[in-house]
Parts: C-alpha cells; sequence; structure tokens
C-alpha cells in the first residue's frame, strides 16, 4: 500500500496508523494541512473492505476538510480519521478509548468530530482519553448541524439555478433529492418552500414516507434517482455517486447536493463539465454544518451564522464566473480559490463574522 505516492495524498502534512490489540482498534488518521488552524474533522467508523479502501477515504475526506473550511473563512484546517470495523458489532467503549488515546498522541493537531459510524455519545468515550474532540452537547452546547447543512447548500442550488437557468427562485422547477435522512429531509422542506417540486429516494422507508406525508415529496425508487429527468439533482446520501457509469445517465443540468466526496474519481469532474452539467463542488456547498459547528466551538453570537452561511452564495458565484471565463471544471476551480486562501493575508471575498 503506497501512501507518498498515492494518488489522494496531496502533500498531507501527517498519516498516522494506529493499532490496539488488546480493544481491536484499527485506524488511520489524516491531517492534511493546518495553516488555518487544527485539522478539524469527523471520526467515521466503517467496514471497510480493505486497508486501501479505508487509506483512500481518509486522504479524501481530510483534504476535502481543508479546503471547506478555508472556503468558509474559518481559522480550522482539515483533517479526518477512519476506524475500520462494523459499529454495529465492533464497537466497544475499549476501542473508543484508545482511539482517544490515539487522537491524544497528536496533541491537537486533529479534533474529532462525529461522522457516519459515530454519535456524540462515542465521543464521549473517546473525551475520557483526549480532550481534542468536539461535537460533546454540555461542552460544545452542541445542536444538530445538519439545518446549516442544508441551508447553505439551498443557497448553492439557488445560486446555481439563477447562473444557468436566470431564475431568481426555484419555483417550478423539479429537484431530485437522493438520501432524505437529516440534511436531505431539510433541503426537501426548503426547496418545497421555494415553490420546488420535489422528488425524493432513500432506502429508509420511513425516511421516504415522512418526507411524502409531511412535505408532499414525490417518492421515486431508489435505482432511478439519479438519472430522473429534473432541473436539479441533490445527492444527499452516500459518496462516490458521481461516476463513469452514472455521468451518462443523469438528465439534470445542475448537481447541487450535501454528500461529501460526491465525485468518484477527480476525472468525473471533467466528465459533468464535458456533458454541460453544472457541478456545485460539495465542500463548497456543504460548509454550513462546519461553519455551525465552529461558532458552537467557539461560543460565538449565532445571530452571525446565518450571514456567514450567505458566503457560500459567494464563494459559488466566483467558481462560476471563473468556470464560464476559463473553460474548467468547477471542482478543480473550488479547489484552486481555497489554495488561495491558504495564502498568507488571504481575504474573503466578502468580510463575515
Ligand atoms: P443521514 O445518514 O442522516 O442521511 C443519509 C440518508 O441517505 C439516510 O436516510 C439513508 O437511508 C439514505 N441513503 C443511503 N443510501 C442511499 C441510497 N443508495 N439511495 C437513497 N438514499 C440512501 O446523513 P446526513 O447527515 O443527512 O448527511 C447526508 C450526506 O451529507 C452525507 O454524505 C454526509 O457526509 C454529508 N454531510 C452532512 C453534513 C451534516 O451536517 N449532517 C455536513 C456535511 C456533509
Amino acid at each position: 500500500m503506497s501512501v507518498f505516492s498515492h494518488p489522494d495524498f496531496d502533500s498531507h502534512e501527517l498519516v498516522v496508523f494506529g493499532a490496539d490489540a488488546a480493544s481491536g482498534l484499527r485506524a488511520i488518521i489524516a491531517v492534511h494541512d493546518t495553516t488555518l488552524g487544527p485539522g478539524v474533522g469527523g471520526c467515521r467508523m466503517y467496514p471497510y473492505a480493505s486497508d486501501e479502501a479505508a487509506l483512500m477515504d481518509v486522504l479524501r475526506l481530510s483534504r476535502g476538510m481543508t479546503y471547506k473550511s478555508a472556503l468558509a473563512g474559518l481559522p480550522l484546517g482539515g483533517g479526518k480519521s477512519v476506524i475500520v470495523g462494523d459499529p454495529r458489532k465492533d464497537k466497544s467503549p475499549a476501542l473508543l478509548r484508545a482511539m482517544g488515546a490515539f487522537i491524544d498522541s497528536l496533541g491537537g493537531r486533529y479534533v474529532a468530530a462525529e461522522d457516519s459510524g459515530t454519535a456524540p455519545a462515542d465521543l464521549a468515550v473517546m473525551a475520557e482519553r483526549t480532550r481534542h474532540v468536539s461535537g460533546l452537547a454540555a461542552q460544545d452546547h452542541a445542536g444538530d448541524p445538519s439545518p446549516s447543512t442544508a441551508r447553505g447548500v439551498f443557497l448553492g442550488i439557488r445560486t446555481a439555478v439563477r447562473h444557468r437557468l436566470g431564475a431568481d427562485s426555484c419555483a417550478g422547477l423539479r429537484v431530485a433529492v437522493q438520501g432524505l435522512g437529516h440534511v436531505g429531509f431539510r433541503l426537501a422542506e426548503l426547496l418545497c418552500e421555494d415553490g420546488a417540486t420535489v422528488y425524493g429516494a432513500d432506502v429508509h422507508a420511513e425516511n421516504v414516507e415522512r418526507a411524502r406525508r409531511e412535505l408532499g415529496v414525490q417518492v421515486v425508487d431508489p435505482r432511478d434517482i439519479l438519472s430522473l429527468d429534473v432541473d436539479v439533482l441533490a445527492p444527499c446520501a452516500l459518496g462516490g455517486v458521481l461516476n463513469a457509469q452514472s455521468i451518462p445517465a443523469l438528465r439534470a443540468g445542475i448537481v447541487a447536493g450535501a454528500a461529501n466526496n460526491q465525485l468518484s474519481t477527480p476525472a468525473d469532474g471533467a466528465r459533468l463539465a464535458q456533458r454541460g452539467i453544472l457541478y456545485c463542488p460539495d465542500f463548497l456547498i456543504n460548509a454550513g454544518g462546519i461553519i455551525d459547528v465552529h461558532y458552537q466551538r467557539s461560543g460565538l453570537d449565532r445571530s452571525g451564522l446565518p450571514a456567514h452561511i450567505q458566503r457560500i452564495q459567494d464563494n459559488l458565484e466566483e467558481v462560476l464566473r471563473r468556470a464560464d471565463s476559463e473553460q474548467r471544471p468547477t471542482d478543480e476551480l473550488a479547489e484552486a480559490l481555497a489554495r488561495e486562501y491558504l495564502q498568507p493575508g488571504a481575504a474573503p471575498l466578502r468580510a463575515t463574522a
């Protein structure tokens, strides 16, 4: 397994492998860039099929956190951790404590938050061994950040719709939402309030039923949602959904959703651009959650939160303007803009809280 020559290595500052035989812990912590602050990012627990799959996931996710926080104007760097294992079978207090000790060994260069496969209660167990965790209710006044994530994605959709269709709202548009979980449900609600017809799919029947009953979402089979004939597709379930197989079948002119790492490979950004599909980079428009978490952790006045989330629009407008003039994929341009923010003295597009 190569690390330094891995296609997703991208000059990571730190990639550390940790194991604890007694508890069965096998984990990787990746810290991509701490120019702006400690690498803050979720701790994911997942039954990866191979060590290579775990490494690829942690590298791509931690790099995404660097760019997400930089674009969001936050004093945070990019980091992520993964625990190899099935959260339903392999999680134990001993394993979580061992993970806490592993996180602590980095002295604060990485700060863990919850992610898929971990919950605030798990972070509380890790916190018995380290103070470098966030998202603990008592410590952070934590609330669920997903409404802020949904708000940012909605603003991204509005921006893309204005840019591509010249419309000031989603009234009369058809939007497909893949995944009606924490973010997807709230996004569907905002879209319905804005006058869109929302089509939704989820692998959990109760989630689809709730969206149908409470919002009037039109239910679609999960196998059909990506290729539905709609104006906007919003992937809010899984990563890797935009790939060589799915992209040729897309019928939406705009793709804008919350899921991290929607592009399966960097080539998929170019594939979307070649098809004339306007792709809103995930790490740019799903930053509402990390902005919210930062407000919680820092005790900032939450009245500044909506204006801060608005910044997503400014960044996306800039990326779309550059994409038009330079004829390059939006994901590349969003990364380039984020790297500009990592330069000393860089100023955001608009002053924020
Ligand atoms: P969630 O687990 O609450 O919701 C995901 C939903 O997708 C679930 O209801 C699940 O049943 C559904 N799903 C899974 N596979 C599916 C499939 N093949 N087809 C249709 N539906 C499927 O997660 P969430 O918090 O809503 O986050 C959604 C995505 O956004 C994730 O990729 C997450 O990493 C990303 N994200 C979330 C936040 C946040 O604030 N929660 C912030 C940034 C990014």
